[in-house]
């Protein structure tokens, strides 16, 4: 068997895996209905949030693009808080779409400092929203989302969250932290096959939608409101019907493991996994204060032929880790510890790890 280890897509617990299995329904009968209607309340019990909440047909991205195109319009001012890739990405978007992007970017491994968002916001009063990152996958650093938005609300700003590898897995009580537009997708701590984001909404972003005027109609979310709240429940468009199954029946392991028991897991693993880095003579990427649970980064040191490594690790101990993105690439690599992971996962990466590294070049000081 293969150890998917990376920060998605994960591996998914067979039950999950069965219910794709399903023989095809109506996306517009009563059965689905109350499929979509179970789905969506067991997302708000895990978004800890009374507002509404969205299935797309889309990898994570399209939840991003949807929630930047519900909420603002060409000209607007937007503050993009950025530790990493998906960060940029975040930003990229809402430039695609006619936003004045004010980047506040800081070193990648480092969490956003929350004093430079304040200031940031304090010098351009017309900024209308923040888009920020909970869990950066690029660098494995988790932002202190809680006082950024903290400080966003302080300027009365509209808060959009990237929290596509961190809800289901890191706590991101939705309501109590007042993020109005909150992104997650399937195949990250879900432990579902890709295909599906999931976004929430709340009033203040609703009010957002109703004058945001970017161009939008498979994203438009009056749409998925109407449709979800039809007397059949339904998606405005054909949804990922497999998907959703599967969708399914992992909300209802995890609530029955239930969302605090789920959270000390992914510390816990991530622990193991920083202590078996350090113990193998490697440093983390990322500041610990900050490390991320859901995917720790390691420093490829001097001597190190990562890209190797990985092959070897791959080959020969069907142990897949991910290796850096764009200008980390053969910088860093990434061990992937979301969704359905134990400790056992992450002692059988860290013992392949120890046989192989020195075959890649590492010398241990
Ligand atoms: C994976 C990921 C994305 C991109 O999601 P896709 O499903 O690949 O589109 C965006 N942001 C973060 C933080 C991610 O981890």
């Amino acid at each position: 068997m293969e150890h998917l280890r990376i920060p998605g897509p994960t591996p998914c617990p067979a039950d999950v895996l069965q219910a794709m299995t399903r023989q095809m329904i109506n996306h517009r009968g009563v059965e689905f209905g109350q499929i979509l209607n179970g789905v969506t309340a067991k997302l708000k019990q895990l978004f800890q949030t009374k507002g509404d909440v969205f299935l797309l047909t889309s990898s994570g991205t399209g939840g991003l693009e949807a929630a930047i195109v519900n909420t603002l319009s060409p000209g607007d001012k937007v503050l993009s808080v950025s530790i990493g890739v998906f960060g940029e990405r975040f930003a990229t978007i809402a430039e695609q779409f006619g936003a004045e992007v004010t980047p506040l970017r800081f070193e990648w491994g480092k969490a956003a400092d929350v004093d430079a968002v304040r200031r940031a916001l304090k010098a351009e009063p017309k900024i209308k929203a923040v888009l920020a990152t909970h869990n950066e996958t690029s660098t494995g650093v988790t932002n202190d989302l809680a006082s950024i938005s903290s400080a966003a609300k302080e300027f009365d700003k509209l808060l959009v969250v990237d929290a596509i590898s961190s809800l289901g897995s890191i706590n991101l009580p939705v309501d109590d932290w007042h993020c109005d537009v909150v992104v997650t997708g399937s195949q990250k701590g879900w432990m579902v096959p890709p295909g599906l984001a999931m976004v929430s909404m709340n009033q203040e972003a609703w009010q957002a939608q109703a004058s945001a005027t970017m161009p939008r109609f498979y994203w438009d979310f009056a749409q998925a409101k109407n449709y979800l709240e039809r007397a059949t429940a339904q998606t405005p468009w054909t949804p990922a019907i497999s998907t959703i199954f599967a969708l399914s029946v992992s909300l209802e392991m995890m609530l029955k493991e239930g969302l605090p028991n789920i959270v000390a897991r992914h510390a816990r693993v991530a622990q193991a996994a920083r202590d078996g880095i350090k113990s193998l003579g490697l440093s983390l990427f990322a500041k610990e204060s900050h490390a991320s649970n859901t995917v720790t980064s390691v420093r490829s040191p001097d001597g190190l032929d990562t890209a190797k490594m990985l092959k070897i690790l791959r080959e020969e101990h069907q142990v897949v880790l991910a290796g850096g993105q764009q200008t980390l690439a053969g910088k860093i690599f990434r061990i992937g510890h979301l969704g359905w992971v134990t400790e056992d996962d992450i002692e059988i990466a860290i013992s392949a790890l120890k046989v192989v590294l020195p075959q890649a070049g590492f010398r241990a000081s």
